[in-house]
């Protein structure tokens, strides 16, 4: 009998080593591990992985699932447990040093998946289990990590010839390099840029909460008075409320001309020559694979399958919704007509803010006292807790990078451990931008039992105040709920097998489903009750600011879909039919698309494509209309609990079963179908958004 490899064992001698990263035998020592770890920690999982692998090629037996999948499976794991803390800390605690090694490390572990991707004894190895006989008797999800697994060799290049092989490989790492240096850069401009106001006239207009953050952050950096930065709160807040029309526009300046070769810092991070290059890059690698561009290529791992879809589905969007933001934006320039006659970019945020106060009375400020973080997230936890029947309990002493961070474990109606997750909520320094979930661990069956899942979840709400906690406004705690959705579906997941288990293997036009599904439940009356308490007195949101919230929820929202569907448009385009190498410009092109579909059209000199890291460093290239297309799933997925009742017993542990614990088994379609009883219709979205009654 031949020995079966065992990488359970590896993973066990590598615990001896002093290598944080090297130790698999529970969570991250987050706090051990330094940029130094890196190098070293990686050379010796690529080289063991790489000898391991060969042993099971040179192996002459029949090869099949566990003399060969799994232990394939089982390296991939043991790369990505490597890998995932590197990645994480680049993100939440950047240093010169850690993204030093990160980019060292980031194309060695591009060139050592393209190697696999490209080797054409596994890719045959593939092909003969999936001929022969034993693997109709696999499980679904075992077969479904081989059909993927086929579909990516193809996708990867397996079939090339040698020379183009050589190069297909050289530009996915490329590639790898360029995106990294394009997210650096959007990065290294936000910081770079601050407005500090020393005249407090200037700060007229802005609420408590903004002049308070604006305040900290100048006294931590030791400058005199109020400091506002590029970060996402801050820059919102001060193109929300500064009344300073002069400071508005400077601060929109320096925002939108990010890494571009515009604006203050003109040409010093400038993304330009590096977003041609991308597209070169996609478009000949497409091409050597035999597709007509990226975007065909893109599809190939999608819901939807074909550009033309795509596109006719944004268009169909955009058609539904153009005449009425065009009565809103008509509506906003009334409005400001007195104070001002010519409605600039800068000015947009702010009168409609000013407009939103008007017809509604209210603003987002107002709900702050009734969104302390913790009440939120015992809220948001007593919603799942209805939902599916969840029970999630705080753990203390978890090693983490940030003082701020919370751990939590998640358990089922059955008391059995599904999940445990990180919460890492604030904006601070050093952390990158924006809101994300990401995989720690993954699910798996060993022999041993059951891996628990473990999740990211990563905000950048506004941080406590002074000895006030964190307040968030209604947009934060949509966001939380966002993530915290990926994170059910990573956490929930019941496949035993990493490749499809969780958000792994899902379609990515699918994947924002359980997202955009769990944000539904900050708009419900019943689930806010949960949620939204004043901090000061406990007492329950009252009637009229809800009411309010209802109402203004889709203000500006056809305004807003159109601005969503400009950048899907925008990049689906872009990876189409544009030619870098041709006469017109990306910019062009951006111009073009705006022509049609926006309302609104910005400055000569905003680069918004310049600091587009979701199409140039995030993986939603030919794939941005995802968020639209996965909006259509979440909304019409949530009619289903409008029409049995939002915490209906049934409808909730169904959409558990039929789509969080499936991860990436079956085509998203068929889950779709097995939980709506027929396929996605767009109803359900146009009325959430307002567009029909
Ligand atoms: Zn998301």
């Amino acid at each position: 009998m031949r020995p079966v490899y065992d990488c359970e064992s590896t993973m066990r001698q590598s615990n001896n080593d002093s290598n944080p990263l090297l130790d698999y035998s529970g969570l991250p020592r987050f706090s051990k591990i330094r940029p130094e770890h890196v190098r070293p920690a990686l050379d010796r999982v690529l080289t063991e992985n790489r000898s391991a692998r060969e042993r099971l090629l040179e192996d002459g037996a029949a090869l099949d699932w566990h003399n060969f999948v799994q232990p394939l499976e089982d390296m991939s794991e043991r790369l990505a447990r490597t890998w995932s803390p590197v990645s994480h800390l680049n993100g939440v605690k950047n240093s010169v040093a850690l993204r030093e090694a990160y980019n060292e490390g980031l194309p060695r572990i591009s060139a050592y998946h393209t190697e696999i991707a490209q080797d054409e004894r596994i890719y045959r190895a593939f092909k003969e289990i999936a001929a022969a006989p034993i693997y109709a008797e696999l499980d679904p999800a075992q077969r479904k990590i081989i059909e993927n697994a086929l579909r990516d060799f193809r996708l990867n290049g397996a079939e090339l010839a040698p020379a183009a092989k050589e190069r297909f490989k050289e530009i996915q790492q490329r590639l790898t390099l360029l995106s990294s240096h394009f997210q650096e850069h959007v990065l290294d401009a936000t910081q770079a840029w601050e407005l500090v106001l020393t005249d407090e006239r200037d700060l007229k207009g802005l609420p408590e909460s903004a002049r308070a953050m604006a305040r900290q952050t100048a006294e931590r950096d030791g400058s005199p008075g109020w400091k506002f930065t590029l970060d996402g709160p801050s820059y919102l807040a001060f193109m929300t409320y500064a009344d300073k029309r002069a400071l508005r526009e400077k601060m929109y300046e320096a925002y939108v001309t990010r890494a571009s070769e515009q604006g203050p810092h003109a040409g010093r991070w400038d993304n330009g020559a590096i977003m041609v290059e991308i597209l070169q890059l996609r478009r000949e690698a497409a091409a050597l694979l035999g597709f007509a561009n990226y975007a065909e290529y893109s599809l190939q791992r999608k819901m939807v399958k074909s550009p033309k879809r795509v596109i006719e589905f944004l268009r169909d969007l955009a058609a539904r919704s153009r005449s009425r933001a065009g009565r809103e934006l008509e509506e906003l320039r009334a409005f400001a007509h007195d104070e001002c006659a010519e409605l600039e970019a800068w000015d947009i945020p702010y009168y409609s803010e000013k407009l939103r106060q008007r017809l509604y009375d209210f603003s987002q400020e107002d709900l702050r006292p009734y969104f302390p973080v913790d009440q939120v997230i015992d809220g948001m936890f007593a919603v799942v807790s209805r939902l599916f029947g969840l029970r999630i309990e705080q753990l203390k002493d978890v090693d983490t990078w940030n003082a701020d961070v919370r751990f939590y474990e998640l358990r089922d109606a059955q008391d059995e451990i599904r999940g445990r997750f990180y919460l890492d909520l604030y904006a601070r320094r050093h952390k990158r931008g924006g809101a994300w979930m990401d995989e720690c661990i993954s699910r798996k069956r060993t022999p041993a039992g059951v891996q628990v899942p473990v999740a990211h979840l990563v905000c950048n709400a506004s941080p406590p105040l002074g000895e006030q906690p964190s307040l968030f406004n209604h947009t934060e705690v949509v966001t939380l709920f966002h993530e915290f959705g990926h994170g059910l579906h990573h956490m929930l997941t019941k496949v035993d097998y990493v490749g499809v288990a969780g958000i792994n293997g899902v379609a990515w036009d699918a994947v924002e489903l359980p997202s955009q599904f769990m944000e539904n439940w900050c708009w419900q009356r019943e689930a806010l009750d949960l949620l939204a308490r004043d901090y000061r007195s406990g007492a329950p949101m009252p009637q009229e600011l809800y009411n309010k919230l209802i109402r203004a929820r889709n203000f500006q929202s056809a305004m807003q879909m159109l601005r969503q569907l400009e950048f899907a448009l925008f990049d689906m385009c872009l990876h189409l039919d544009y030619d870098p190498e041709g006469d017109k410009s990306i910019q062009a092109l951006l111009d073009e698309t705006r022509r049609e579909v926006a309302v609104l059209i910005p400055p000569s000199y905003n680069r918004f494509q310049n600091s587009f890291t979701h199409i140039f460093a995030g993986g939603y290239a030919a794939g941005y209309y995802g968020y639209k297309w996965a909006e259509v799933l979440s909304a019409d997925a949530f009619s289903k609990f409008e029409e049995q009742g939002i915490f209906d017993r049934e409808t909730g542990p169904a959409f558990m079963h039929d789509i969080l614990e499936q991860g990436g088994t079956r085509e998203p379609m068929d889950l779709f179908v097995a939980f709506r009883g027929r396929e996605p219709e767009i109803e359900a979205l146009l009325r959430h958004c307002g567009l029909v009654s």
